[in-house]
């Protein structure tokens, strides 16, 4: 009798393990360089996956906007020219993440961006939700192309690229105004942003790659198949 009911507790052990893992909230971080379409992505999976969107940029804006306690604290630091603290954003990441629309999960976008973020985000999220990391993966040589080859119209705003998608009248937009380079695509910025990303953020792969969470996706597929493979993965795991 007792060894019968220990076969059964252990034919069911694995399988509400599982059922655990699937009922928790799900978080997934997309990880991937400047350029490597990783917000337009983040954005497609969270309306694909019915979760919010959680953007760092949107949090400083919505913050800061609202004049919330945190936003204030957080415009003072960019006033002064400084760094918003991790702790401060990490206030902010949570005080929006305990919102009841994001009880069943969210998609991080641009956060963590550093080591001691990732670690912070570990110690409050401490296994209380099915984390799911993916790693876009770009050449630095298309990063600059995508980036550096951008030029737009200051008229209708129409945007090019002189490598993937080069205007009929080289220079000129089809409105037939002048095409210009935004001072951030300027091949300077570009190599310093990269330059960033490799010493702060690209050490986060090994990071969750040593918890076993990582998922490279090829980023230089066209952008729906880079999408169908998130997708993919995020609905079988
Ligand atoms: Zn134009």
């Amino acid at each position: 009798m007792k060894l019968v009911s220990f076969f059964s507790l252990a034919l069911l052990f694995p399988f509400m393990m599982s059922h655990a893992q699937e009922s928790k909230p799900q978080v997934i971080i997309l990880l991937g360089p400047p350029a490597s379409g990783k917000g337009t992505q983040a954005s497609k999976l969270a309306e694909e996956l019915k979760l919010p969107h959680i953007s760092t940029g949107d949090l400083f804006r919505e913050n800061i906007g609202n004049k919330t306690p945190l936003g204030n604290k957080a415009k003072s630091y960019i006033d002064q020219g400084k760094l918003v603290p991790d702790e401060l954003v990490l206030d902010m990441l949570f005080a929006r993440v305990s919102q009841p629309d994001c009880e069943k999960g969210y998609v991080l976008d641009g956060f963590p961006r550093t080591i001691p973020q990732a670690s912070a985000l570990e110690e409050r999220l401490a296994g209380k939700v099915n984390l799911k990391v993916i790693n876009l993966k770009v050449s630095d040589e298309t990063l600059i192309k995508r980036t550096s080859g951008r030029r737009s119209c200051p008229k209708c705003k129409e945007v090019y690229n002189i490598y993937f998608n080069p205007p009929e009248k080289e220079g000129f937009c089809k409105c037939g105004e002048p095409l210009v380079q935004r001072d951030d695509d300027k091949p300077e910025v570009v190599k310093e942003r990269l330059k960033v990303y490799k010493a702060q953020t690209e050490p986060l792969i090994e990071f969750y790659e040593k918890r076993g969470e990582v998922k490279h996706i090829d980023g230089e597929m066209p952008p729906k198949e880079v999408f169908q493979a998130i997708v993919n993965y995020v609905q079988k795991t």
